[in-house]
């Protein structure tokens, strides 16, 4: 448990450069070197179990959900996306509440409300009457809601000023995946 003075903060780490998932790991190997108890649920990525993170969760035994599997293509079914977006808020939810966290990361969460499959007023009042004081809160992806961004407490804009993509080359492992 960390101490009553804990004053857990809400992040986002938005913007068009890449950087926000990865900022995001950096506070869990932080916290971990802390002995927090982390909880991280990932909205977005499906599960093939390539990636180097889900691998060093494994290994430091960090708690570790992939959510919302399909989310990502424009062609999907809007009703499918809305079902699964708010299966996967419910599940954030419960382990938000549950007070057995020190740091919870959401990642790519802006993207259930920014495509409006979450409704951002209501996720944000239910953060702020439930989300236990001392929890600390990691919210990336594109897009961020302005509420979201007027609701937190620290707020990060990733810029791209060059990215590897442009010229080409492909997701690298260890750096991209
Ligand atoms: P990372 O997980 O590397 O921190 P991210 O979370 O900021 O990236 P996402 O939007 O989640 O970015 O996209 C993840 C993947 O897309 C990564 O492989 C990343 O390198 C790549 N990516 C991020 N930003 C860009 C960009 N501006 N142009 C092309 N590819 C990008
Ligand atoms: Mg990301």
């Amino acid at each position: 448990m960390r101490s009553e003075s804990q004053r857990g903060l809400t992040i986002v780490y938005t913007g068009e450069g890449k950087g926000k998932t990865t900022a995001a790991l950096g506070l869990v190997l932080r916290a971990w070197g802390r002995n927090f108890r982390i909880c991280v649920i990932q909205f977005l990525k499906s599960e093939t179990g390539r990636w180097g993170e889900v691998e060093a969760a494994r290994k430091i035994e960090v708690e570790w959900h992939i959510l919302g599997q399909g989310f990502t293509r424009e062609d999907d079914d809007q009703r499918v996306n809305l079902e699964l977006a708010h299966q996967a808020w419910r599940f954030a939810q419960q382990k938000i509440s549950s007070n057995s966290f020190d740091l919870i990361i959401l990642d790519e969460f802006t993207y259930p409300l920014h495509y409006g499959w979450l409704d951002t007023g209501a996720v944000l009042e239910w953060l702020e009457n439930q989300k236990p004081p001392p929890l600390h809160l990691v919210i990336t992806g594109r897009s961020a809601p302005p509420a979201l961004i007027k609701a937190a407490d620290l707020v990060t804009e990733m810029k791209k000023i060059k990215h590897p993509f442009d010229q080409g080359i492909k997701g690298q492992p260890g750096i991209d995946f």
